[in-house]
């Protein structure tokens, strides 16, 4: 059997065990066989926790800027060279296909680097004022963070957090999944081991609600960052207004793909489908309601379905595989649902559709047509290989479709035409807008939605906006 290392709790620069050795299992979602465990931290452990984060966030904004930049790059060169052991326990207790997961370590290397250089240039200003005052604008790290990260991108997931706020120059407790510890564990011993002074970054495991109450309400705690569902967000959002904090809030979306009528349907349907079931559907911004022009619906879903069988599904070590197994039971069991639900309500399963007969949390990608508009999956977010398709005739309707939920986190759009392309940029109600691709979202520019999909961006110099306060100085010279 494949090693598994044995997860601990990091507070205040030590690694340790929780205070009542309490642990939860981890499981390989490509087996269902249990690999580790996970501590779960007591309420002492999270004000340990705390306290160290306080102490920490005194030690690192009194740290020089040049000791900082050089301890966080050494900590990026770290996870780049550790990206190939990040990944296979990626692979190991969330899913994903190894090469993707090592991919994943090596770009949110790039990510700190990106962010710790984004930091360097945090300017305020000075402002023209009467002779004998200086009146300054001035940007400060906002002091201790509480950050809350789900399963998905496990490593990328953290990192993109604790990169913004370290460079900021903030500490932080971060609660990361309990279904994939150990890549976040091992994201943290490359800080740990990079030289970064204890206590500026803690990392903790427990009862998800547990941990977020405590952390939250707790005076050290200036700044709340929150990636995961949108019910969980409203949750942690409302937490943090009882006491008054800024929240951070990265939730799902739906994202709608709108293939017009002058878009080539083989190319975007093959662009889509890669997309689609990239990390088996279970990322935040995955296309998953496909709104194409009638006169191109049989072409697209043709193709569609031809890119979908190339895939080839197992475990994430198999070199072979290109797409793993769901990562828990709980997306396999939506899958199932939802692809039910659209079946009974009429709609075709042009393939996939199962579960196949095999141990694992695996579920076939899905192409469905004939989707109903009233279909479960046309209003809840799948996160799951799933790809309703569903035609339209007029762009009005296509628009009116894709705003119609509260969700707006990505959203996608094919047109030859520039002028359709502005129109989809203007109207479609998303925070983050593709047109005529599906990549993946990039280190140098902001994510983040709007209506429910959450506030706050990650990503680009607008990511340092929810870690840095702005202080009005108006020196009078005596
Ligand atoms: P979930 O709502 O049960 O949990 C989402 C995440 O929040 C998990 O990491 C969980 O540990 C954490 N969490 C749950 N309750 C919490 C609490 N009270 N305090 C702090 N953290 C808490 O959903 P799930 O089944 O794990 O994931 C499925 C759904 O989550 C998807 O439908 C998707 O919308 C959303 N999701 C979104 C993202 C994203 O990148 N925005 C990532 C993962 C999951």
């Amino acid at each position: 059997m494949t090693s598994y290392p044995r997860v601990r709790l990091y507070i205040g620069g030590e690694w340790r065990e929780s205070g009542t050795e309490e642990t939860a299992p981890v499981v390989n979602p490509a087996t269902e066989e249990t690999i580790g465990t996970v501590p779960l931290a007591t309420p002492a452990d999270l004000d340990d926790a705390l306290e160290a984060a306080r102490r920490g966030f005194e030690t690192w904004r009194a740290t020089p800027v040049a000791t900082r930049t050089e301890i966080l790059h050494r900590a990026a060169d770290l996870i780049t060279e550790r990206a190939p052991e990040i990944g296979r326990v990626m692979t190991l207790e969330g899913g994903k296909p190894l090469k993707e997961a090592i991919g994943e370590a090596r770009r949110t290397a790039d990510t700190l680097r990106w962010h710790i250089e984004d930091a360097r240039r945090a300017y305020g200003r000075t402002i023209p004022s009467a002779p004998g005052t200086i009146l300054s604008v001035r940007r400060e790290p906002i002091g201790p963070v509480a950050a809350f990260v789900p399963w998905n991108f496990p490593v990328g997931g953290p990192n993109r957090k604790i990169s913004s706020a370290l460079a900021a120059g903030c500490s932080m407790v971060i609660k990361a999944s309990e279904e994939t510890p150990a890549t976040a564990a091992a994201l943290v011993a490359c800080y740990a081991d990079a030289g970064l002074p204890a206590g500026v970054l803690n990392l903790v495991f427990g009862e998800p609600a547990d941990v977020s109450a405590r952390l939250i309400a707790s005076p050290v705690t200036r700044l709340v960052a929150f990636t995961g569902s949108v019910p969980v967000g409203k949750l942690l959002a409302a937490a943090a207004g009882q006491v008054m904090k800024p929240a951070l809030m990265e939730l799902g979306g739906h994202a709608p793909v709108i293939v017009c009528a002058d878009a080539d349907p083989v190319e975007a349907a093959r662009r889509a489908a890669r997309a689609k079931f990239f990390n088996a559907g279970q990322v935040c911004t995955s296309p998953s309601r496909f709104l194409v022009h009638s006169s191109l619906h049989d072409d697209f879903a043709a193709a569609f379905v031809k890119a979908t069988e190339e895939i080839v599904v197992g475990d994430g070590l198999d070199p072979a595989t290109t797409m793993g197994p769901l990562a828990n039971e709980r997306r396999l069991a939506a899958a199932e649902r939802l692809t039910a639900d659209a079946v009974r309500r009429g709609a075709t399963v042009r393939t996939g559709g199962l579960r196949p007969d095999r141990a694992g949390y695996f579920f076939a990608p899905t192409v469905l047509t004939d989707v109903p508009r009233d279909a479960q999956i046309m209003s809840e977010e799948p996160f799951a290989p799933l790809a309703p398709i569903v035609p339209f005739d007029d762009l009005d309707d296509a628009l009116t479709v894709a705003n119609s939920l509260p969700f707006g986190l990505a959203a996608y759009g094919f047109t030859e035409s520039a002028a359709t392309a502005e129109r989809l940029s203007a109207e479609l109600e998303a925070g983050i807008l593709s047109i005529n691709h599906c990549g993946g979202s990039v280190h140098e520019a902001p994510s983040g939605g709007v209506k429910e999909s959450g506030y706050g961006r990650e990503g680009g110099p607008e990511a340092l906006d929810s870690y840095l306060v702005t202080k009005r100085v108006a020196h009078r010279l005596s």
